[in-house]
């Protein structure tokens, strides 16, 4: 388990390209961390936000305490100082991705690694196919000529990124072929692995998350948020029961029972499958599910009723 975690942390910290502090870590990738030894290396950010020591919930902003040390303003916690340590950062060695990407694909150490731009890098040819790292997919499509720049005649180009958000809009031609880096690759005892496609690979555009319903996934299992959290937020299944019977009131005010209902689930109210066990509190997951369902529902406590304006199609539809 910890081994996935330490290669979801790796695509991560590649996805966003900048460091990331170390108190906004999972416990999950705190300990993948050992695994990765000098992979991720500490480093400080400069920082004029820091996530809240004390609740660790709320990213404020840093004042001078008149005095030579520093404090927060949390909103929730007030004024909370601020220690050295909480600007302590991890950075990905991305020199060492490159390279362990390469052995990963029998690229031939003797062919360079060529700097394409703006997260961008040929790491060689595997078979003679070129093959592109790229923090950010979306780019990609959009620049085609960072492709024609390395295209060989008769041979396909790979081209690997983290699984973007969203694939809406584009996608490569027949001659390029995606592979995300979260699952077409492992790491296991300090040696990156590349999983072969199955025969019957989904094409590149099939993203289970990618928003169909508003900013839920066709299945209503993800929701893309970016303001609650940069990755789609994955539901379980009775919350995305929830969900799909709210969407389907267009925005319209339900009472909580007939909603229940509609999503053949035993509680009453929606909010019940979404609070947080005692056992699952600080649990990044539940926190941002939760944080989904308080962006995405109105709730009139009093009289029991419930809305998503999201869903809300037709003029009228939505009541404030
Ligand atoms: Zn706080």
């Amino acid at each position: 388990m910890t081994t996935h975690d330490a290669w979801t942390l790796v695509c991560r910290l590649f996805a966003g390209g900048t460091p990331v502090l170390r108190a906004t870590l999972s416990p999950r990738e705190v300990s993948a961390l050992s695994m990765l030894g000098k992979a991720v290396r500490p480093t400080v950010v400069d920082q004029f936000f820091v996530l809240c020591p004390h609740c660790q919930q709320h990213r404020a902003q840093v004042w001078g305490d008149g005095r030579g040390g520093r404090v927060c303003r949390c909103p929730e916690c007030g004024q909370v100082p601020v220690e050295a340590i909480d600007g302590a950062a991890l950075a990905l060695d991305e020199d060492w991705l490159r390279q362990k990407m390469r052995l990963a694909l029998d690229i031939e150490s003797r062919d360079d690694i060529y700097d394409l731009g703006d997260g961008a890098w040929r790491l060689g040819n595997a078979r003679s196919s070129p093959v592109v790292l790229a923090r950010d997919l979306t780019r990609v499509l959009h620049e085609p000529t960072l492709l024609d720049r390395i295209r060989v005649a008769g041979s396909n180009i790979r081209v690997i990124t983290p699984r973007p958000r969203t694939t809406r809009g584009s996608s490569f031609g027949s001659s390029v072929e995606w592979l995300a880096l979260e699952e077409r690759f492992t790491f296991y005892g300090g040696v990156i692995t590349f999983i072969p496609s199955v025969p019957f690979a989904v094409p590149a555009v099939a993203d289970p998350a990618a928003p169909v319903n508003g900013p839920f996934s066709a299945d209503f299992k993800w929701a893309t948020l970016p303001d609650v959290q940069s990755t789609p937020i994955r539901f379980t299944q009775g919350q995305a029961k929830v969900f799909e019977a709210l969407w389907s009131f267009k925005g319209a005010e339900v009472d909580g029972e007939r909603i229940m209902q509609r999503a053949g689930q035993k509680s009453d109210k929606p909010i019940d499958l979404f609070k947080i066990k005692s056992k699952d509190k600080g649990k990044p997951e539940h926190e941002a599910r939760l944080a989904a369902y308080g962006a995405l529902v109105v709730t009139q406590q009093r009289a029991g009723l419930y809305a998503m304006p999201c869903s809300a199609t037709g003029k009228g539809a939505r009541t404030s």
